[in-house]
């Protein structure tokens, strides 16, 4: 029998991201200046980012040289483990094998950690002495404040304020590591203002939150703005998360039928996916690539494609995406990081172009697959990453019905050990979910911008 957890040694930690520019069939249609609609370039975006990743933003090499800086960092929780989960087999009485990978093992709990070391590097190489951010759920929030205290920058934060309240230790957490955070929208910029006269009550959302932090950031010159997800510098260095899992299965001569995982802005996703997306465009390969996102917020199972604003307020350049349009609000659902309304551009190409496929779940259903993989296999998952537990446990019953051989792997991007507050919503039998009508569909998106 081979072993339950594959593990790769320090020295076999990849030493280039993957950049799947180089091998789409399609790009996306780039980036466009919100205001000028013209074509953005360095200049739109270096008020607010450093070189490094602006370039990583563009490039089409195909490998990008992860600097040693950024290893060392890495080195301190990666190669991550890939799990086989046979308890979890056993349970379904399904003929599947059943992989995932593990990010719930990084100091900050989440995959989120595996980018914001690099930004916080490349910034601190340019100058800058503070980053401003956003945070939903609190993952890359709390992320974000570890790599600026390896980095010694100071790190500002405006956090969706129903997480803020759901979710009160992450707030702890990122203090710990010397932040700033505040509940978004906030009296504290322009953009959270504005929204607070009109809907004083506002839970927030992260569009909004962005622009709260790309406001500050391009208000002050030491001050650059970091994203967790959505773009493709932050997809690139997601990548390792795939590149280990490759070779992790190659050492117990396993290659997956199916590789899933949750998809809020897309970096997780992208990060186990493109690996073995690029196995499918370069070599023919035959694998299904699934997204899962919450019914609450379809992006890209409901969503148009088209251009849209990364942010409420329309100070991001416009992005080619799947959107809900940024004005839609999402419920306060438990799965915060997912509630966002736009979706990555290299993501939502690929989707269209039929080499990802996108499934919604809702929260009720994901929270149930939660508790069976808490039980057989002891780690308490993330809300977020349930979505991907849920879609493993279909394919694994799918594969029983069918009476055939299937090999699953799915991403487990963090535990939810600071998310018991939902977890306590869920055995108290109070969670409910949220349909939504075509018509607030429709209404967000008839009000994207006309390009
Ligand atoms: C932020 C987060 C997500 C969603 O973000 P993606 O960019 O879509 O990966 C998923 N899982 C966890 C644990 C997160 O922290």
């Amino acid at each position: 029998m081979s072993e339950n957890k594959i593990m790769l040694s320090e020295n076999e930690l990849p030493k280039a991201w993957y950049n799947i520019q180089a091998d789409m069939p399609n790009l996306p249609k780039p980036a466009l200046n919100s205001a000028t609609r013209q074509l953005a370039g360095p200049e739109d975006l270096s008020p607010i980012f450093p070189m490094g990743l602006i370039e990583q933003e563009v490039t089409s090499e195909r490998w990008v040289e992860i600097p040693e800086e950024v290893l060392e960092i890495y080195r301190l929780w990666r190669p991550a483990p890939l799990c086989r989960a046979r308890r979890l087999e056993k349970a379904l009485d399904t003929p599947a094998k059943i992989f995932y990978k593990y990010e719930g093992v990084s100091p900050a709990g989440s995959h989120k950690l595996n980018t914001a070391v690099p930004q916080a590097y490349y910034n601190q190489k340019e100058g800058i002495k503070r980053l401003a951010t956003e945070t939903g759920a609190g993952q890359w929030g709390v992320a974000l404040s570890q790599a600026c205290n390896f980095f010694d920058l100071e790190c500002m934060v405006y956090m969706v304020k129903v997480s803020y309240l759901q979710k009160p230790y992450r707030r702890t957490q990122m203090q710990i590591f010397g932040s700033d955070v505040i509940a978004s929208p906030s009296e504290q910029t322009d953009s959270g203002r504005k929204i607070l006269q009109e809907d004083p009550d506002s839970l927030g959302s992260l569009g909004i939150a962005i622009s709260e932090a790309v406001e500050d950031a391009a208000g002050r010159d030491d001050t650059n703005y970091a994203l967790g997800s959505v773009l493709n510098h932050v997809i690139l260095h997601q990548t390792v998360i795939g590149l280990e899992a490759k070779e992790q299965m190659a050492k117990v001569d396993e290659y997956p039928d199916v590789v899933i995982a949750c998809c809020g802005g897309g970096s997780n996703f992208s990060g186990i996916a493109f690996p073995f997306a690029y196995d499918i465009i370069v070599k023919g390969a035959k694998v299904n690539l699934l997204a899962v996102e919450p019914t609450a917020c379809p992006t890209l199972t409901r969503g148009h494609l088209g251009y849209d604003y990364g942010d409420v307020a329309g100070f991001t350049p416009l992005l080619w995406m799947y959107t809900l349009g940024k004005d839609f609000m999402p419920p306060g659902i438990h799965a915060g990081g997912l509630r966002y309304h736009g979706e990555s551009p290299l993501v939502s190409q690929l989707v269209h172009d039929g080499i990802v496929k996108a499934r919604a779940y809702r929260q009720t259903d994901i929270f149930k697959s939660a508790e069976i993989f808490a039980r057989c296999e002891g780690i308490v998952p993330a809300p977020e990453s349930s979505h991907a537990i849920h879609g493993a446990i279909e394919e694994a019953v799918a594969a029983k019905e069918a009476g055939e051989a299937r090999t699953i792997l799915f991403n487990l991007s963090g535990h939810g050990l600071l998310d018991l507050p939902s977890y306590e919503t869920y055995i108290d039998g109070k969670l409910i979910d949220y349909p939504l009508s075509e018509d607030s569909l429709k209404n967000s998106i008839e009000k994207l911008p006309k390009v």
